[in-house]
């Protein structure tokens, strides 16, 4: 028999989602604004638009949602979820029980694990039973599968990878402590590299005028291709970047001792300028056993990831 469910990936902009089967094949997917910044009801009122377009030319058996902030996935619950508007301790399960008709098994993840879980089940880290994958955008976030299951710490808030010291009385960052991953290896830490680069005066005119004029999402894009041209600040940015990133995956290494690694996001399309500076890092910084063992990929599944983990959480296991 075939077995169809729904995974949603719920972002501050927007809401995607898509019907997938058993072997992780996408058959069908939809899109619309999330306004999660607006507030929890109007998030609500579209991710039921979203579940009702999915299902119209499917049998669906059960919704699986990754949504970002922290949860108490086992009560269905959003205890913080700071890009969603009035959403701290709403109980999401039981709200979506009541809309949505008939109803349906549901599940929520945490979108970071939700990615992981994806990568692990149908993309990069397949075949293997231990994993962690790292999300490089506006911060970082992380996922950890261990002998197949979802680590996310004994109050569901673990897995916090971001949140690594890199370097004790580093770069302040948005936590508030200092010297985190994030606060390097994301537009966060490309934003912090561009400030001391202009405090250090390592910034030249030409490249000042195009910082200014690119709009702050796509700033990764413009170093990737001033440091393909040669820009000596943008090569260097990129060695940071990767550097910092290589040190908090050989601690990861050292602690969990995991099979692969697997970096997505969107900045990873800029792998081919950070992963050799990481690369060095891990080797520098990792011991020879975990080391020698350790595979470092770039995400198969891109901006599927997410959905397709949130889809895995509801199929039966194989
Ligand atoms: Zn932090």
């Amino acid at each position: 028999m075939n077995i169809n469910v729904i995974g949603i990936d719920i972002g501050g902009t927007n809401l995607r989602g898509a019907v997938v089967d058993s072997k992780g094949k996408i058959l069908k997917k939809y899109s619309l604004s999330s306004e999660a910044n607006v507030g929890i009801d109007n998030l609500i009122n579209n991710l039921i638009d979203l579940i009702n377009n999915l299902r119209a030319d499917f049998k669906i058996t059960g919704i699986g949602i990754g949504i970002p902030g922290i949860l108490d996935s086992k009560k269905g619950i959003i205890t913080q979820a700071p890009n969603i508007k009035n959403a701290a301790n709403y109980p999401i399960i039981k709200v979506l029980n009541s809309r949505i008709k008939p109803r349906l098994p549901l599940v929520i993840e945490n979108d970071a694990n939700c990615a992981a879980f994806g990568e692990y089940k149908f993309g990069a880290g397949l075949g293997f039973k231990t994993l962690i994958m790292i999300t490089l955008g506006t911060g970082v976030g992380g996922g950890i599968i261990l002998n197949g299951e979802i680590w996310n710490g004994a109050h569901g808030m673990g897995g916090e990878i971001g949140h690594i010291k890199i370097y004790p009385d580093g770069n302040k960052c948005n936590c508030g402590n200092r010297g985190c991953l994030e606060s390097y290896s994301s537009l966060v830490g490309i934003k912090n590299m561009i400030k001391k680069g202009l405090t250090e005066n390592k910034i030249n005119k030409k490249l000042l005028e195009k910082i200014k004029s690119t709009k702050h999402d796509k700033l990764p894009e413009l170093f990737y291709e001033e440091a393909k041209s040669g820009n000596s600040f943008s090569k260097r940015l990129w060695e940071e970047f990767g550097k910092a990133l290589g040190i908090g995956i050989s601690s990861l290494t050292n602690l969990l001792n995991v099979e692969i690694v697997v970096i997505g996001g969107g900045i990873a399309n800029a792998w081919q300028m950070f992963i050799p500076s990481t690369k060095k890092a891990v080797k520098e910084n990792t011991l020879i056993g975990p080391y020698q063992k350790l595979k470092i990929s770039k995400s198969k599944l891109k901006n599927d990831a997410g959905i397709l983990g949130a889809a895995s959480l509801i199929l039966p296991e194989k």
